[in-house]
């Protein structure tokens, strides 16, 4: 069985000292779940959070990272960086970098493949626009890019990747998919999969649903077929709501 992922994104918010807050209220209301927890902050985070989560059950991810190991690229940061400092996870392709940092299908395939290598969990993130949705291209767009995303994996890589399935039209806009239909493209995620690298290694991925995740409709979303838990932005900047986020298979 697949393990429930609940990863939050703080995208550029927190300063160092309500970090610290954070777990410190965080931690306790989550030390009894089976879920993953993940909190992936911003990079001037990383150093406080991780010392703070020591002897926790919380895992700590980068939103970002380059492709080479080393070299000149003012203000890059490494997957070999993150992982030296004992960095599990790190965001790749999430729709604001494709936005607003001229993120691509093909900087995201070599993102994937170096944070591979050097052993960092990643979550790739995919999904369509409003006009695409409207225009009835959704799925079409979901499949390429997870194709592109994909590109050059073996079997074993693949089932290490975890899938974020964020329709743009529902991050930080309080519109969520209805838990049916982010189900069901989820599920055609995995087809694609399964067409490429067949059913064992599609029935091992990871595949979250993102956008405008909340304490109140955590339940639908997490407890569908496919949908094995939440990559979430507002949210997770609240200890008590993302706290009950990560619990919503106790009540
Ligand atoms: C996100 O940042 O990946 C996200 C899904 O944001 P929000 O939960 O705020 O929609």
């Amino acid at each position: 069985m697949r393990k429930k992922i609940i990863a939050g994104n703080w995208k550029m918010n927190m300063l160092p000292n309500e970090a610290i807050s954070f777990i410190n209220e965080f931690t306790p209301l989550v030390n009894n779940t089976q879920n993953e927890v993940v909190l992936c902050v911003p990079y001037t985070d990383l150093f406080y959070t991780l010392l703070n989560v020591q002897g926790t059950n919380i895992k700590v991810g980068a939103q970002n990272m380059h492709w080479e190991s080393t070299g000149a690229y003012t203000g890059e940061i490494s997957g070999e960086m993150l992982k030296c400092i004992n960095v599990d996870y790190v965001i790749i392709g999430h729709s604001e970098r494709r936005q607003y940092f001229a993120e691509t299908d093909e900087t995201v395939n070599k993102k994937l493949k170096k944070a591979l290598s050097v052993g960092l969990k990643p979550i790739v993130c995919v999904g369509e626009t409003l006009q695409e949705k409207e225009d009835g291209k959704a799925i079409d767009i979901i499949t390429a890019q997870i194709k592109k995303a994909l590109d050059g994996l073996n079997e074993e890589e693949v089932k290490n990747t975890i899938i974020a399935y964020e329709p743009i039209w529902a991050i930080g806009t309080g519109k969520t998919a209805t838990a049916e239909d982010a189900n069901e493209s989820i599920i055609t995620i995995r087809k694609e999969i399964e067409k490429n690298y067949g059913k064992n290694v599609a029935e091992c991925v990871i595949i979250l649903y993102g956008g405008s995740v909340k304490s109140t409709n955590a339940k639908e979303l997490f407890t569908t077929s496919d949908i094995d838990g939440g990559l979430v932005g507002g949210a997770s900047l609240k200890p008590e709501e993302f706290a009950k986020i990560v619990n919503f298979d106790k009540e």
